[in-house]
Parts: structure tokens; sequence; C-alpha cells
């Protein structure tokens, strides 16, 4: 099976770039564009792996990263933090959220898709 990522970004052409690369390496993609939208599909299971925009309407992705965390089918789904936020200490806060990373934006379209799969559980591990 096709690993499966959510991609949680409120920046439709981000989405679209994001979606489109990951898409053309063969991952699937599903997307929503808060955090709100996003935490309803990570519910439904069956993800490999969360993509996060920190900077999202309404709720951040700090307190999204701490909602998703707070459900135990998603414990072992990594979460990814993408942010153009450049302070060191943005990468600790998205830790501490409990993101198990960080990419920076703008992502580099020529490595954006093996930044994304490193992360990726080997096949088997994965669950939720
Ligand atoms: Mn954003």
């Amino acid at each position: 099976m096709k690993p499966r990522i959510l991609l949680i970004e409120d920046n439709e052409h981000n989405r679209y770039l994001a979606t489109f690369l990951l898409e053309r390496s063969g991952l699937e993609v599903r997307s929503a564009a808060d955090g709100a939208a996003g935490i309803a599909i990570a519910a439904e299971g069956g993800l490999d792996l969360i993509l996060l925009d920190i900077l999202l309407p309404v709720m951040d992705g700090y307190a999204v990263a701490g909602e998703l965390r707070r459900n135990p089918a998603l414990a072992r789904v990594p979460i990814i933090a993408v942010t153009s936020y450049a302070m060191a200490g943005d990468r600790e806060r998205a830790l501490a959220a409990g993101c198990d990373g960080y990419i920076e934006k703008p992502i580099n379209p020529d490595t954006f898709v093996a930044d994304v799969t490193r992360f990726l559980r080997p096949a088997g591990e994965t669950g939720a």
C-alpha cells in the first residue's frame, strides 16, 4: 500500500505544491486547510505521517500537534512541522508540542519528498 500522508496547510499554493510533489513520488495525500479539519481526518486513522503547518488560522500548529498527540491511536504516526519560522526556538517548541521533526519553508522541491519520507516508519511498523 502507498504511504498515506495527511497535509495540514492553510495556504492553497503550498498545499498544491506539496501534494503535487508527494503524489508524483507515489505517496497518497489527504489534505486539510485548518487544524480542526486535519484533526477530523486524522481521527479516521490509516495515516503513515502528518505534515503540519505551524502558522494556521484559529488553531496554530502547536495546538494541533498537542491535540493529535492526545489521540492514543496516533501515537506512532510521525508529525512533522512545516514552517517558515526560522527562529531556533520554534523548532524546540514544535518538538515540545509533540512533533517528531521539522521541515523549513519554503520547501525545496528537489529535496522535499526525501525530507518527508525519511520520517516514515519502515513498512510493517505503521499502524493507527
Ligand atoms: Mn500557514
